[in-house]
């Protein structure tokens, strides 16, 4: 059987609820055999993930995903085989985590104005690692009765023209894919489909993207239904860029899929680990 890869998941480190280590183990029994740690705007869970992976004998792909500001909107783009320790992604990084912190304050002071006190420590409280996400403000909105999930507090406090938002000031995408390939990386547009672009602005996206020298797009996501799944694997094949598939695992309460649970790659994508750059992939006959 060919093994089971699963590029994008989230830990303690971002707005995941699992610890690295308790991620790597609930892949490694699901079955997963290659997953990619890939928390936002930080790589602090890495070394535990490895330790971990090592112990049970599971392949951890030390990955990022890094907000980036594109045509006025926020897209994701997935790192996979950084360097945590590249002086380039550390700067980048550290640039991303200072505006999330002015944005929390941010978020909290408009929150404030509605009626809502206390929300910047109390996002804080559910945040153990070094990021603060919108994430955490919906887990605390909840807990003090504000909205019954997670899903509702962003319909109607964290979303472009509710209380609540604010607009995001992140790095460019030629800044994100500069910091990924410094870092030894291969960048990988996440969940294409999420981002609702039209046809043109999402080939607009893509040919840009491609142009700064990104390889891949996130064809299969936990967040995507089998006809965005097509359209993305067909959009690949255009692009000519390799083929990545994550879950987008955020932990057991979240909505999208389990672990490892992902539908294969449509027929005649060429998958993101057969990529040179993928260590132990094997360039040999190649010409
Ligand atoms: P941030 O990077 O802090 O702006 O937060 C983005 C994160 O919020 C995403 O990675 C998701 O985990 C989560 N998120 C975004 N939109 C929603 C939504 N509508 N419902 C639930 N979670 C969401
Ligand atoms: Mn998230
Ligand atoms: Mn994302
Ligand atoms: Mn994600």
């Amino acid at each position: 059987m060919s093994p089971c890869y699963d590029l994008h998941a989230h830990s303690t480190a971002s707005d995941g609820t699992l610890t690295p280590a308790e991620l790597v183990r609930r892949a490694h029994a699901r079955g997963v055999d290659v997953l990619a740690l890939t928390d936002h705007d930080d790589v602090s869970g890495v070394a535990e993930a490895a330790a971990t992976a090592s112990e049970v004998g599971l392949t951890l792909v030390p990955g990022i995903e890094l907000s980036v500001t594109w045509s006025n909107m926020t897209i994701h783009v997935v790192g996979l085989h950084v360097d945590p320790t590249c002086t380039a992604l550390r700067d980048g990084i550290a640039r991303q985590q200072a505006f999330r912190h002015w944005r929390a304050a941010e978020i909290a002071r408009r929150l404030a104005k509605k009626g809502i006190g206390g929300a910047a420590e109390g996002a804080r409280s559910f945040a153990s690692g070094p990021i603060v996400s919108r994430t955490h403000f919906a887990r605390y909105l909840v807990e003090i009765g504000q909205a019954a999930s997670v899903r509702e507090v962003f319909k109607r406090f964290l979303v472009k023209g509710k209380p609540g938002y604010v607009a995001g000031d992140w790095a460019s995408l030629d800044e994100v894919l500069g910091w990924i390939h410094a870092a030894g990386g291969i960048a990988v547009v996440a969940h294409p489909a999420r981002y609702r672009l039209t046809a043109t602005r999402l080939r607009r996206l893509l040919t840009e993207f491609t142009e700064l020298g990104g390889h891949a797009l996130e064809v299969v996501s936990g967040s995507h239904n089998r006809d965005e799944c097509r359209y993305m694997g067909e959009l690949a094949r255009r692009f000519a860029l390799l083929a990545s598939c994550g879950s987008d695992y955020h932990g057991p309460e979240q909505p999208y899929v389990e672990l490892g649970r992902l539908a294969p790659l449509p027929p005649g994508c060429v998958p993101v680990w057969h990529a040179p750059a993928w260590p132990g992939v094997s360039t040999a006959g190649v010409a």
